[in-house]
């Protein structure tokens, strides 16, 4: 029998992996292939027996509420949104969701069709999280991505016209051969759509893409990093003026539209993953499943382990990731709320970590809160480097 919602004592959140793409991007490490159309029913098929299995085993029913749940990607818009109900349906058959669940769907232009969303609205999905990534044409190209900038206004039109209004935009900057102009002009078009969440992600050039094996035989021009600081910091003052508000190292939002499952990483809270490589962090331990999508298939059908890596997370490595993610966050560590979770001070424990940051301007502490200073936003790797320490 389902407990009511306010007699279910633990939140958690969900995260649901579709590996399939148009095609590949020339940057991209994510675990997602173009042409496997052939494989996706029995994926789904799989991915639906996961839910359940997982779900059953940490008897969730019993214990917990979910509180978001995030299709990702590769590009979950792609396929029929037949199957994302499908697999809506699998987790409300197991498990209750919050009456504010936040769900999110991940889409790339080109990929989003009128008829998909109202499927997805029916499901219950109530943000779109869109991929752009750059405003021009020559630079989408560049990219490899497979949709053109004519497409993103259209899709953007349809989302809003059938009702949705959390709706999140990913950018990337540091772009080879980008320039601050074209970086301007993206923010400044984005913004201008009346956007209320938007990503803005360096690139970072990650083993086993194409970009990477071309900067590797210096076939990829080099990516200067005074520009790309600059152009962050473009970002910030110009979303600040617009009152779409820094929250986190690369997110920015009107009051009151931050991504709630987002927000679940970086405050170590737990969450199930599903899908070919999909992590979970739940009970102070983390796991992932096996990448490859046939095995994937083929052990989830046989019933056998579809896990990959088990990691108990030690007391002294939760602190640490507690402190280096919520850093990640505008609002900082707060220092009781540390204290009520480990039973610890966070300024006495840290003292010469936070007097050396301090010293260098990295991090801002009081008497509620420790938090990265603007300066510490942009050499965040340095202070949680510190920190690991
Ligand atoms: S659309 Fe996204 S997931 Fe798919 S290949 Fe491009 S970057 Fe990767």
């Amino acid at each position: 029998m389902k407990r009511s919602e306010n007699e279910k004592t633990k939140n958690i959140s969900i995260y649901v992996h579709i590996p399939f793409c148009v095609s590949k991007c020339n940057y991209c490490d994510f675990i997602s292939y173009a042409d496997m159309n052939s494989i996706v029913p029995l994926y789904f098929n799989a991915l639906r027996q996961e839910i359940q299995v997982k779900l059953a085993e940490v008897n969730v029913e019993e214990q917990y509420i979910c509180r978001s749940i995030f299709f990702g990607g590769g590009t979950p818009s792609y396929v029929d949104s037949q199957y994302i109900r499908d697999v809506l349906k699998t987790i409300q058959s197991k498990i209750s969701l919050s009456n504010d669940c936040e769900i999110t769907i991940e889409a790339n232009p080109g990929t989003i069709t009128e008829d998909k969303l109202n499927s997805y609205l029916l499901s219950g999905v109530n943000r779109i999280s869109v991929g752009l990534q750059a405003w021009q044409d020559r630079l989408l190209n560049y990219m490899g991505r497979a949709h053109d900038i004519t497409q993103f206004i259209d899709n953007i039109e349809k989302i809003k016209k059938l009702g949705f209004n959390n709706i999140n935009v990913d950018l990337i900057y540091g772009l080879p051969t980008q320039t601050f102009k074209e970086w301007q002009e993206t923010l400044n078009e984005v913004a201008r759509l009346g956007i209320n969440h938007i990503s803005c992600y360096s690139l970072k050039l990650e083993e086993g893409t194409n970009w990477y094996e071309r900067y590797q035989k210096r076939e990829l021009p080099e990516i200067d990093e005074d520009l790309e600081r600059e152009m962050y910091r473009y970002a910030q003052e110009l979303f600040a003026k617009q009152e779409i508000l820094q929250y986190e190292i690369s997110n920015f939002a009107k009051v009151g539209w931050e991504c709630k499952h987002n927000i679940v990483y970086w405050t170590l809270e737990e969450y199930l993953g599903f899908g070919a490589g999909a992590h979970s962090y739940i009970n102070q331990t983390r796991y992932s499943n096996i990448a490859d999508l046939k095995e994937y298939v083929d052990r989830t059908e046989a019933n056998s382990d579809i896990i990959a890596e088990t990691i108990r997370i030690s007391m002294q490595e939760s602190i640490i990731e507690y402190i280096i993610l919520g850093l990640r966050l505008n609002k900082g560590v707060s220092l009781n709320e540390f204290k009520r979770l480990f039973g610890l001070s966070l300024s006495e424990l840290f003292y010469n970590q936070i007097e050396r940051l301090t010293k260098q301007g990295l991090v801002y502490i009081d008497k509620h809160t420790i938090r990265l200073t603007r300066k510490g936003l942009d050499f965040a790797n340095q202070a949680f480097i510190e920190f690991m320490n």
